[in-house]
């Protein structure tokens, strides 16, 4: 039987919102690309996430910085020597496993059958093991303990756990040498930081403030088989907001709660969303959580929000030696600014809202697949059809479809029975299809129909961008 999630793969494909990259060479690993569909619900989701960070809030600017930095950058931001998953194969299949996600997902299991003792007593041990000088045996020594098998094959034959960069690495200019090594960001976030000072001085903000960016990440993932959730190439929606010394974890409790309700006003329900504490911060961090969405692949993180103390900016103006300091004219002093990150990744965004779009149901009978986006991230907003292609149908419906098309992304079809027209128009996620017929040519009335419900009912033809934008406007995001 299929799982819930290849049946989303399947129609990611065939519908052209997601194809695997480089198809015809057999694909290559977690990387994909978007088709003309994905693309447009990527685009509406990550100007969802700009209109709600930039343009709601008047401290908030945004920039678009190189994917390539000084590789300096990733020496003080402590990837070059931090940025490490600690991975375990196993023996029987080859897969490889992150070491600390088996163990938590054995937990998760031990708690399901109702043994919340051993799981407390497992969880206190996970906790010891990421805080030891040598997690990686400290991890090794939980799985053997627990027995924990390979979710793959069954089987408890493990390798020991190591340590593993994900940081993709170029060569800048002709010349591939040490000396000219530089990384491919495996974060949005350090863009903004060796920005912070050129933004706040140009956007004239004033502490506190915040700079955000939508922009791509790599990383190589070694674990990367769920489609988009674990990709190497992604894209982030980073904002990171300045704060003073002291005041970050009341920053981090606002931020926390405008999140959450972002992912609300997307239409996830709450009982599909839950925090994540970590158990081990990551070592800028003072305070971190995630957000997680339950996935049909488990609750999984789709954005961490981090209280990053000043770890980013002190070690910038240490490396650079550049003054990363704002000074408070009431206390006359000078300070480092602490962060407050929200971090959240646009393709994990993307799976969630096609998890929560997708359903199969019965309408008048016969079986439909329907993706129920909210109309405003939908990716065609209306189709237009002329119920047949022949006489004068198609030019009326193609000038409805024309008095559209500034406002709204509109598809155009003539072709195949209209049963099938409105069929592949629910899977595709639009929410409205007008259909010009007999009538229109009498009285210029068209037919709209209504994805969610089915039903149908007559408007006048000078109506329809008007309908669109009434209904998006209405909606939740
Ligand atoms: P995970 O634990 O799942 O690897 P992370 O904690 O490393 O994620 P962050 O570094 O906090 O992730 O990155 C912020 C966001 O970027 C995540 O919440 C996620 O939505 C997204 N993200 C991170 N790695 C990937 C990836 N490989 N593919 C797609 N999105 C990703």
């Amino acid at each position: 039987m299929r799982s819930p999630l290849d049946t989303i793969v399947s129609l990611c494909k065939r519908r052209g919102f997601i194809f695997p990259s480089s198809e015809i060479y057999g694909g290559l690993g977690a990387t994909y690309d978007y088709g003309p569909l994905g693309v447009e619900l990527k685009r509406n989701v990550s100007e969802a996430w700009w209109r709600a960070m930039v343009y709601e809030h008047e401290n908030i600017a945004g920039i678009d910085a190189a994917i390539l930095m000084h590789p300096k950058v990733w020496k003080a931001s402590g990837h070059v020597d931090a940025f490490h998953d600690p991975l375990i194969d196993d023996k029987a299949s080859g897969r490889r496993y992150k070491a600390d996600q088996l163990i938590e997902n054995h937990i998760e299991k031990l708690r399901k059958r109702g043994r919340q003792e051993r799981a407390d007593h497992v969880h206190a041990q996970l906790i010891a093991a990421l805080h030891a000088d040598d997690m990686p045996q400290a991890l090794h020594a939980i799985i053997l303990d627990e027995q924990i098998r390979a979710p793959d094959s069954g089987a408890c034959d493990w390798t020991e756990v190591r340590q593993f960069n994900m940081m993709f690495e170029t060569h800048a200019g002709a010349v591939s040498s040490s000396d000219t090594r530089i990384y491919l960001r495996p974060e949005t976030a350090q863009g903004i930081f060796v920005n912070a000072f050129n933004v706040r001085d140009t956007a004239r903000l004033k502490m506190p403030f915040g700079i955000a960016q939508i922009g791509k990440a790599f990383r190589n993932e070694i674990v990367a088989r769920q489609f988009i959730f674990r990709m190497r190439e992604f894209e982030q929606m980073e904002m990171q907001f300045f704060v003073e010394p002291g005041t970050q974890m009341t920053w981090f409790e606002t931020w926390k709660q405008k999140r959450w309700q972002w992912h609300r006003a997307l239409g996830v329900p709450p009982s599909k969303l839950r925090w994540h504490v970590h158990e081990k911060p990551a070592h800028y961090a003072d305070a971190a959580v995630d957000i997680q969405y339950h996935f049909p692949i488990g609750w999984q993180e789709i954005e961490g929000i981090h209280s990053r103390t000043d770890y980013d900016l002190s070690r910038h103006q240490q490396l650079a030696g550049k003054k990363m300091q704002v000074f408070d004219s009431k206390s006359r002093q000078r300070y480092v600014p602490y962060v407050v990150e929200t971090s959240a990744g646009l393709d994990r965004t993307i799976l969630m809202l096609l998890c929560e779009a997708y359903r199969e149901e019965k309408a008048s009978g016969s079986p439909r697949t329907v993706m129920g986006f909210a109309p405003a991230i939908a990716p065609w907003k209306a189709a237009v059809f002329p119920l047949i292609r022949r006489g004068d149908m198609p030019q009326v419906a193609r000038a409805v479809a024309q008095s559209m098309r500034r406002a709204h992304h509109v598809f155009y079809d003539e072709r195949g029975s209209i049963g099938r027209r409105y069929r592949r128009m629910d899977e595709a996620g639009t929410p409205l299809c007008f259909t010009v017929d007999r009538q229109t040519l009498e009285d210029d009335t068209i037919t709209v129909r209504d994805r969610d419900t089915s039903t149908q009912k007559r408007i006048h033809k000078d109506q329809a961008a008007r309908y669109v934008h009434d209904l998006i406007a209405a909606a939740p995001e």
